[in-house]
């Protein structure tokens, strides 16, 4: 294989430890609208099974023996949302250490840095400009988000589409992960992948990773391009 050109940043769990300013996020709606839920971390983890806002609302519901109308979960979801804004554009979704090295890093050596998710854009957008500012923000391209592609990881669409983009090889480019979804996706495209597991991702395996590291600031992409 030849060197790396290009390092692809999954998003949520990967840059920022984005579920826990869902989790506030949802929690704050559920006081506001004083509803008596709270939901902490071992919850949150079993609820994050269920894909989608609403859906793990229903979910919740379901297993509280609690019922709402459909209309009343969607507006609920709708209010978590605009809290979730709100908390990123505070501030409230940091980088993870070693994350910001690693851009550093990568632009001084010239290679390409890349995002490929399966989060809406205005998400990714919001938070890399607090977290960067929009002339670091910049430095991503492309930016591969939700709309762009029908199916989500682990299907391998979002990476084929971050390579084709890119305009690499996918042997010259390496994925950053916190899932082993985001894992599975990367290798389904031909793309090499290291994981460090986040939160809500340390009970995950990893097969098929290149390496596993449990903090990013032990990522060193330089010596893995040679091992490979
Ligand atoms: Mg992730």
């Amino acid at each position: 294989m030849g060197p790396i050109r290009a390092l692809i940043f999954d998003v949520d769990g990967t840059l920022a430890e984005t579920e826990e300013a869902h989790r506030a996020a949802f929690n704050a709606v559920f006081a506001n609208e004083k509803l008596g839920w709270t939901w902490d971390v071992d919850r949150y983890r079993d609820l994050l099974r269920t894909t989608g806002g609403k859906e793990r609302i229903a979910r919740y519901l379901a297993e509280e023996g609690l019922g709402l109308p459909p209309e009343r979960i969607a507006a609920l979801h709708r209010m978590k949302n605009d809290v979730y804004m709100e908390i990123v554009r505070g501030g409230g979704a940091p980088l993870r250490p070693g994350v910001a090295d690693l851009i550093a890093e990568a632009r001084d050596a010239g290679l390409r840095l890349a995002i490929c998710t399966t989060t809406s854009r205005v998400n990714v957008e919001t938070l890399l400009d607090v977290a960067l500012g929009p002339d670091e923000r910049a430095l991503f391209s492309p930016i591969v988000a939700g709309e762009d592609v029908a199916a989500k990881k682990p299907a391998p669409d979002a990476y084929v589409l971050a390579v084709a983009r890119l305009g690499l090889p996918a042997a010259q480019c390496l994925a950053l992960e916190d899932s082993r979804n985001g894992v599975l996706a990367a290798v389904a495209a031909g793309v090499a992948v290291v994981a460090c597991p986040s939160l809500y991702t340390a009970q995950e395996t990893f097969v098929g990773a290149l390496a596993v590291v449990d903090d990013w600031r032990r990522l060193d992409w330089r010596s893995l391009a040679q091992s490979r």
